[in-house]
C-alpha cells in the first residue's frame, strides 16, 4: 500500500488543536496519523511532501451546485432569482449531453483548483431525446478526479400547474420516480471510500408538485439515500408559498415528510425563529450560499443564529449562472463578512468560516463520518495552502490568510484519497487548460442549440 508523508506542515485538523509544525502520515487512501514534527514517523518507503510554509485543512466540501450552468454565465445580470430563472429556462431545455460534459469538467476543474475535494451537483433540467446528462456529469467528475454527490433533480409542476418553469422543461411524475430510481440503483455507492453517492432532489416548492416531493422523500428513504433541494431563498418564494398552500416553505416541507437528519436545503435565507427551530430540531442541514445570495439580492441568511441553535450548515458555490466563476474557498470570506455585515465582528470567526466549508459540508452529505476533518481514520482529501508567500507571509495566522483574502493562497496540493490532483495550481488528472476550454465550447454550443430553438441569446438576456 502507498504511503505519503507530509512533513514540516501547519496544521488546522478542524477537529482537535491545530499544530504549527506537524505531519500527516498517509497510507493507501486514509489518514494515518498526525501530530508535531517531533513526534513524526520515519516511514521508510513513504512519498515525502515538504509542506513548509503552507496550511493543511480538510479538502472543502461544496454542498450545492448546478454544474450545467457553468455554460449560461454572464447573463441576466441584474434580475431577481424569478426573473433569472424565467430569462433562462428557455436557454437551458437546449441542453444535451455534450453541453454537461464540457460544462462539467470546467466547473470541476475549477472547484478542485480552489480547495474542493467532495462537489454535489443539484441537475434538474432533463429535456428530452438530448441524451443521457447525468452520466454526462459523472464521466466529468471521474475524470477530474473529485469525489461527487450528484442530485438527481426534477421539475414537474409547470406554469398551467401554477409552477414557475415554462411547460416544456417539466417531465412527467412517474417518469421521473423511474429515473431517479434508476439513477439511484446504477450509481449509488454506499461505502466509506465512496466516490460517488447519488442524492434525491427535486428542485423547489415553487417548480415541483406536492406529490412528486412526497414520493421523492418515500424513495430516498426506501433507497436508504439523501433529500435535497432549494428552499426558503428569496421573499417571492415565500409569498408565492404562503399564498398557494397557506403555509410558509419550512411549515410546507415539514408537512410533507421533509425535514429529517437525511435532509439539506439549499439557501434557507428567509428563515423565521421558528423555522430554524425546526430545523435545528429535526436535524436538517442548511448550504449556504452567500456570492449566489448576493448576486441575486436574494438577502442574507441567518447562519450565525442557525449554529448558535444547532442548525448544521455547509456552504455551497450554488450554479455557475447565479455566482459567475465562483470558487468555493472564496465563499468562506463571502460568509464571514456577510454575518458580520448584519450581526458584528464576533458573528463568525474565520476557523468556523473554515469548519462550515469542510465539517459542515461533510454532515450536509451524510458523509462526516468519512470526511471533514483531519483525523486517523479519515479519507485523506487534504488541501496545501501556500501560506509564506510573498504577500502572505506577512499574515500572522495562516488560517487568517486563507479565509480572510481576497485572493486564494497558491495551492501547493490537492489530494483526494490520497491522489494528487491539484499540484502548485494545476490540475494533474485532466489536461489543465483542456479543461477551461471545454467550458467555453459548452457555453457555445448552448448558445447555438438555444439559438436553433428559436431562444437566441441576445439583447435581452445581456444586461
Ligand atoms: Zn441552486
Amino acid at each position: 500500500m502507498t504511503s505519503t508523508l507530509i512533513e514540516n506542515v501547519h496544521v488546522a485538523p478542524v477537529a482537535g488543536p491545530e499544530i504549527a509544525d506537524g505531519y500527516v502520515l498517509i497510507t493507501g487512501d486514509r489518514i494515518a496519523a498526525l501530530g508535531p514534527m517531533a513526534e513524526a514517523p520515519a516511514a521508510p518507503g513513504a512519498t515525502r511532501i515538504d509542506g513548509s510554509g503552507c496550511l493543511a485543512t480538510p479538502g472543502l466540501v461544496n454542498t450545492h451546485h448546478h454544474l450545467y450552468q457553468w455554460a449560461s454565465q454572464g447573463l441576466a445580470q441584474d434580475a431577481t432569482l424569478f426573473e433569472w430563472l424565467v430569462t433562462l429556462y428557455p436557454v437551458w431545455a437546449a441542453m444535451d449531453a455534450d453541453v454537461v460534459a464540457g460544462a462539467a469538467t470546467a466547473g470541476l476543474a475549477h472547484l478542485a483548483l480552489s480547495g474542493c475535494t467532495t462537489s454535489s451537483d443539484h441537475h434538474y433540467l432533463f429535456p428530452a431525446g438530448r441524451g443521457d446528462l447525468l452520466a454526462a456529469e459523472i464521466e466529468a467528475a471521474r475524470a477530474v478526479g473529485l469525489r461527487f454527490h450528484p442530485a438527481r433533480g426534477s421539475m414537474d409542476r409547470g406554469r398551467s400547474q401554477g409552477g414557475l418553469p415554462p411547460d416544456e422543461v417539466v417531465e412527467r411524475l412517474d417518469d421521473i420516480l423511474d429515473a431517479t430510481a434508476e439513477a439511484v440503483d446504477a450509481y449509488h455507492d454506499p461505502s466509506f471510500s465512496s466516490r460517488l453517492r447519488v442524492a434525491v432532489a427535486p428542485c423547489s416548492p415553487f417548480s415541483v408538485s406536492a406529490e412528486l416531493m412526497t414520493r421523492s422523500a418515500e424513495l430516498a428513504r426506501d433507497k436508504g439515500v439523501r433529500l435535497h433541494t432549494h428552499l426558503a431563498e428569496t421573499l417571492d418564494e415565500e409569498e408565492l408559498c404562503v399564498r398557494q398552500t397557506g403555509l410558509r416553505p419550512v411549515a410546507y416541507m415539514e408537512k410533507l415528510g421533509w425535514l429529517g437528519t437525511d435532509v439539506w436545503v439549499a439557501h434557507a435565507v428567509h428563515l423565521s425563529d421558528s423555522d430554524i427551530g425546526a430545523l435545528a430540531a429535526t436535524g436538517t442541514g442548511a448550504a449556504h450560499c452567500p456570492t449566489s445570495n448576493g448576486r441575486l439580492g436574494a438577502g442574507v441568511a441567518r447562519v450565525s443564529e442557525m449554529l448558535r441553535r444547532g442548525v448544521n450548515v455547509g456552504l455551497g458555490v450554488d450554479g455557475s449562472a447565479s455566482a459567475e466563476l465562483t470558487g468555493l474557498s472564496g465563499e468562506m470570506r463571502q460568509a464571514l463578512l456577510f454575518q458580520r455585515a448584519r450581526y458584528g465582528p464576533a458573528a463568525l470567526t474565520a476557523r468556523q468560516a473554515l469548519e462550515l466549508a469542510t465539517l459542515g459540508g461533510a454532515r450536509n452529505l451524510g458523509r462526516d463520518r468519512e470526511l471533514g476533518t483531519l483525523e486517523p481514520g479519515k479519507l485523506a482529501d487534504l488541501a496545501l495552502w501556500r501560506t509564506d508567500g510573498a504577500f502572505a507571509a506577512a499574515v500572522a495566522d495562516p488560517v487568517c490568510a486563507l479565509v480572510f483574502a481576497t485572493r486564494q493562497p497558491p495551492l501547493a496540493r490537492l489530494l483526494v484519497g490520497g491522489q494528487t490532483v491539484v499540484e502548485d495550481d494545476e490540475l494533474r488528472t485532466v489536461p489543465h487548460d483542456a479543461a477551461g476550454a471545454a467550458g467555453v465550447r459548452a457555453h457555445r454550443r448552448l448558445v447555438r442549440l438555444a439559438g436553433e430553438l428559436g431562444h437566441a441569446v441576445s439583447a435581452e438576456v445581456h444586461p
